[in-house]
């Protein structure tokens, strides 16, 4: 068998899928292009798509509008097994009465390769996964990260240019899922294949990913580097999907130099850098404060309050130790709570907690301006989204 990977570029083109004739889509106008090699983490909540769009890169489903190139070829038409992509489940399907070469084997015998060249294709595969000694064992035999493992391996006997993993993770303990997410990235370079994960775990995402998809009902919220996604989220639903933000809401009272302040509620104001937009005084706009970046102190009984510029003050709500930081969650009234994540040596100096005041505050360089449909006012003509690898 020719050991030769075919290319594992994606390109979505334009791509919707109804199951209905009417009603919402599955996948809405979908533009994609995933390069080849890299590892993209599609992500979202349950019932936003993922799967779709998983089944219509392998074959499984066709798009009802759109293209779906692999490699640079429109795929159209084309059954599973002749795209050059392989998929692994969340359940792992291996079949229970076959040992473990002849699952992982299982695809190159229904290709007719004889015997002896599949059983040695599957003990290579075997070792790149570290089972080499379970080579005769049945899949009940085995642990679950060994299961997961042996469905990798047989995902990769056919060397596909793409390997595409329906939420791979989610049958696995805690300590499990952490372990083999970095397993996955390993093999994944190793391999110099085109990953594409799907997963509704905010951090699985942001470990194992070049490009992570942000999605909501089938459309993309935001395509790009894991870390952008992380700390420049474009708007108040990546902000808030993905965690380690404060998404606040206000309204414009005057711009200068590029930043503009706006009152957040109660005489709070807030002072957002522009990056080039244009606001008026009076519009609402929303904006984004890193919790990592926010620091906290109890307040005096009775403290006046003094500059509320890019701070906030309440009761604080709850106590978290994460380990190497603490998060501390801090009630605003009207139902709406802010989060700063402050490193433990910083907290545990003088622990504040739950019930006290605290004061939380932070720099105007850790707020970005979020994008929001109804606000959004650019400057100059909108920028062309696009999906750089
Ligand atoms: P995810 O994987 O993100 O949880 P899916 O891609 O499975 O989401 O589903 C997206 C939407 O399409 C859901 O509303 C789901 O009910 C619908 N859907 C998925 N597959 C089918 C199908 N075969 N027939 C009808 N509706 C479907
Ligand atoms: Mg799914």
């Amino acid at each position: 068998m020719a050991a030769t990977i075919p290319n594992g570029k994606i390109e979505l083109i334009n791509v919707t899928k109804r199951f209905a004739p009417r009603g919402r889509p599955a996948v809405a106008n979908l533009d994609l292009c995933v390069e080849h090699g890299s590892y993209l983490c599609l992500l979202g909540p349950s019932g936003c798509g993922k799967t779709t769009i998983l089944r219509m890169i392998a074959g499984h489903e066709q798009p009802t509008e759109g293209d779906v190139l692999i490699g640079g070829r429109d795929v159209k038409g084309l059954p599973p097994g002749e795209r050059g992509t392989a998929m692994m489940f969340q359940s792992y399907a291996l079949f229970p009465h076959r040992n473990v070469l002849d699952n992982v084997a299982f695809a190159l015998k229904v290709r007719g390769v004889a015997k002896s060249a599949r059983y040695a294709k599957a003990r290579e595969l075997l070792e790149k996964v570290q089972l080499e000694a379970f080579a005769q064992r049945l899949p009940s035999e085995l642990s679950g990260g060994q299961q997961q493992r042996v469905a990798l391996a047989r995902a990769l006997i056919t060397n596909p240019g793409v390997l595409l993993l329906d939420e791979p993770l989610s049958a696995l303990d805690e300590y499990l899922r952490l372990q083999m997410r970095g397993e996955l990235r390993r093999m994944q370079r190793e391999l110099g294949i085109t990953f594409v994960h799907v997963t509704h775990t905010q951090l699985e995402a942001i470990a194992v990913a070049d490009i992570v998809v942000v999605m909501d009902q089938g459309r993309i919220e935001q395509a790009g580097s894991a870390r952008d996604i992380f700390l420049a989220p474009r708007n108040a639903y990546v902000a808030r999907f993905i965690g380690g933000q404060n998404v606040l809401a206000g309204m414009v009272e005057r711009s200068a130099d590029g930043r503009t302040v706006a009152v957040i509620g109660n005489g709070v104001r807030l002072e957002i850098p522009l990056g080039g937009v244009r606001v008026a005084p009076g519009e609402a706009v929303s904006a984004s404060v890193r919790r990592d970046r926010v620091t906290v102190r109890r307040s005096a009984p009775g403290e006046p309050r003094q500059d509320p510029l890019n701070s906030v003050s309440g009761e604080v709500h709850a106590i978290e130790n994460q380990g190497s930081w603490v998060k501390i969650t801090i009630e605003l009234g009207n139902d709406e709570r802010f989060v700063a994540n402050v490193p433990e040596r910083v907290y545990f100096a003088d622990p504040i907690d739950i019930g006290e005041r605290a004061v939380a505050s932070w720099q105007t360089s850790d707020v970005r301006l979020l994008e929001d449909d109804r606000v959004m006012r650019p400057a100059a003509p909108a920028p062309v989204t696009s999906v750089a690898a």
